[in-house]
Order: C-alpha cells, then structure tokens, then sequence
C-alpha cells in the first residue's frame, strides 16, 4: 500500500440486532479498499438507539451527534428491537434516527436500487423487465407534506372530523435537493427524471419550474419529467428506462421502497442521506433484524454497498468506492452467499466470511 495522503475521521454508530455484525465488516472493508488508494481512516464508535437507551437513557446522547457532526462522514448499521418495543418510559431507538437526521441536517436521500445479474432471480419482476436495472432516486427527506403546517384535526361546519395536512416547498428547498440530484446523475448515466404532480398540485408546479431553471445549471444532463402516478406504473413496467429519479418527500418515500422491491433482495440496498454541509449519513436500508442478530447470519453488503457509496458521495473518493463495487460483484461471482441470497448452487457463508471474502477481493478489476 502507498503511505496515506488523505485521512479521514469516519463516525461508527453500530446501534441495535445484526447493526454491530454489519458495521464490523464495513470498517474491514473500508480500511483496506482506503490503504491501497493511499486513505487513512480514523474511526470513532458511539452508541445510538436501543444501545444507547440501555447505556445513557437516551437514543441519541448528546455525545455521539456533536461527534458526528464533527466528522467527515456517518456510517449507521440499524436502530431498534423487540426489547424496546413497549418501552416504559415511552423513548424509542427509532427517535434517535430522526434526531439525528435533523441534527445532521440531511435533506437528501439517496437510495440506488440494482439488480444485479448474479441475482437477477431474487427479482419480483420477470427476468426480461429485471436484467440491467439501474436506478437512484433521490428523496427530499426535510420538507413537504410530512412536515408543512397547517396540519392537524379538526371539525367541518357540518361537525365532522377532519384531518388535514399541508404540502410546502419553497424555492430554496427544491433548488438544493435539484442540485443534490443534477450532481448524482451526473455521477451516473447523465439522465433525470423529476417525479411530481403538477398537473394538479401548485407545490409541484413549482417543483417542476424550479427544477427547470436549476437544469440550465447542468447542460450535460439530460431532464426529464413524469407525473408520479405514471412513474410507480412505469417502474414495474419497464424499470431500465430509469438512471435518476428526483422526487418530493412523500413521493420518494413510495418509489423508494417500490423500487427496492423490485430488485427483491433487502440485505443488498445501501442509503446515503446527505446536506449541504456537513457529514452525510450512511445506512442499509434493512432493519435491525432481531429474528437473526448474533448468529452470524445477516447479510453485510447492503452495509459493505453504504461504505461505498459513503467514498463516493460523502468524500468524493471515488476510485475507492469503485474498489469496493468490484469486490461485492467478484465475490458474488466467486459464488459466496448469504442466507437472504442463496440458490442452489451457491456456497452458503455467513455475515464474518462473506465479509472476508469481499477482503480478498479488494484487488479485483472488473
Ligand atoms: P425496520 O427496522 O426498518 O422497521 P423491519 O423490522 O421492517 O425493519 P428488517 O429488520 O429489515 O425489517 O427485517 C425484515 C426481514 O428481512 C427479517 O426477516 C430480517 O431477518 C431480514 N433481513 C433484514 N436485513 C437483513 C440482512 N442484512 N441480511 C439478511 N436478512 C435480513
Ligand atoms: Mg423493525
């Protein structure tokens, strides 16, 4: 290895179930892609969630969010359990991962979805649609209808209940996650689609016009847009057509996870949250697990696929990032799988081997 030219500070924040299992591997796996691309990694681990209710009382201790802000960048493994399911004194992990969302200020989620072709049969979709998909989209995670006001209940002047809640974009708001979006594609195949619903909706209809003005900013991405409807039909139909997909708050929420269904295999998917300044977050985009935690079980490449995209989008280390995509797809090749990916045919391992195995595939071309 070259001696390190670059050093980084990278907050571990293993929380609950398989999340230390999956955490462990990642840190092995960045260390290593990092040294031979001359980086130098200086991790600190703070508890979060469950861990951290069981340690301080809190989900997220003051200490382990001024720690990750203080870093260049967060990698996450998972919030929550059974154990605090009914929790007495009503805190639950999973408030840890909002707070830290907003104290990190995260506004936009990245989430790819790909099918690769070593499992093209985990797919939901028929072979044919499922070869070759590709596909980020990129969710406005701090605004819209989740947040606007006014929201809440009330009565009708004929006395009936009503619920109400508010859709809210401002011009800045959707002029940074467009640009959050405009870079990621670029990074990709050069293609967006901007999902809205502006054929009805006023907050699409400036959605869409700020989009448009924030496209003469980007001349070599090519901008597209669709209405969402069309969109969560068009991506069971035919999900190819799609490199970058920007979208709304709720929206994104619904073709997130629409989109992670189709490539059917939830121990794969990594997430990225990222702000304008400041760490971005990495997580898988799976839960804590519990039915399979401390068995040495849980598949560690949605979490291994997060250290990755955490070189690429939250420091700009691509080369890095790139090492760690050819590892997961060489070891995939060389036939090892988890539980959650297995067929027949293929050597069953678990969460410690497979991340050695990814180890040894660090050097790989591909
Ligand atoms: P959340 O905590 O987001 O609410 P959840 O409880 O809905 O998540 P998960 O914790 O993601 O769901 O688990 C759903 C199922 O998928 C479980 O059967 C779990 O064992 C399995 N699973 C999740 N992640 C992995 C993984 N990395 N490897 C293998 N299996 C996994
Ligand atoms: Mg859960």
């Amino acid at each position: 290895a070259t001696s390190p030219s670059k050093s980084y500070t990278i907050t571990l924040l293993p929380g609950d179930g398989i999340g230390p299992e999956v955490i462990s591997v990642a840190k092995n796996v960045l260390e290593v892609a990092g040294s031979l691309e001359g980086i130098e990694f200086w991790f600190k681990e703070m508890p979060v969630g469950g861990a951290a209710l069981d340690l301080t009382g809190v989900p997220l201790p003051e200490e382990t969010l001024s720690t990750a802000k203080q870093s260049d960048a967060v990698l996450l493994g998972a919030i929550g359990g059974y154990k605090w399911d009914n929790n007495e004194k009503h805190l639950k992990p999973e408030t840890g991962l909002l707070q830290l969302r907003e104290g990190l200020q995260v506004f936009a989620n990245l989430r790819p979805a790909s099918v690769l072709p070593q499992l093209v049969d985990a797919s939901t979709l028929k072979k044919e649609v499922a070869e070759g998909v590709d596909l980020m989209v990129v969710r406005e995670l701090t605004g819209g209808i989740y947040f606007g006001k006014p929201r809440g209940f009330s009565t009708n002047e004929n006395g009936e209940e009503i619920g109400f809640n508010t859709e809210v974009y401002a011009a800045y708001e959707i002029d940074r996650i467009a640009r959050v979006a405009f870079e990621t594609a670029r990074k990709r195949r050069g293609k967006l689609c901007s999902v809205d619903k502006a054929n009805v909706l006023e907050a699409s209809m400036l959605w869409r016009k700020r989009v448009m003005a924030i496209a003469s900013e980007y001349p070599d991405v090519e901008l597209s847009h669709m209405y969402v409807d069309n969109a969560a039909m068009q991506l069971v139909r035919n999900p190819k057509q799609f490199d970058t997909i920007v979208t709304n708050n709720i929206f994104g929420d619904i073709l997130s996870d629409e989109a992670s269904m189709i490539t059917g295999s939830i121990g794969m998917l990594p997430s990225a949250s990222l702000g304008e300044l400041g760490p971005g977050l990495f997580e898988p985009i799976h839960g804590s697990a519990p039915d399979i935690a401390g068995q040495d079980k849980a598949n560690p490449l949605a979490t291994v696929l997060s250290a990755a995209m955490l070189l690429k989008y939250g420091l700009g280390e691509e080369k890095a990032a790139q090492r760690i995509e050819n590892a997961v797809l060489d070891t995939l090749n060389r036939g090892f799988r988890t539980g959650d990916i297995c067929s027949a045919g293929n050597q069953l391992v678990g969460c410690k081997e497979m991340g050695e195995e990814v180890l040894k595939s660090i050097d790989t071309k591909i």
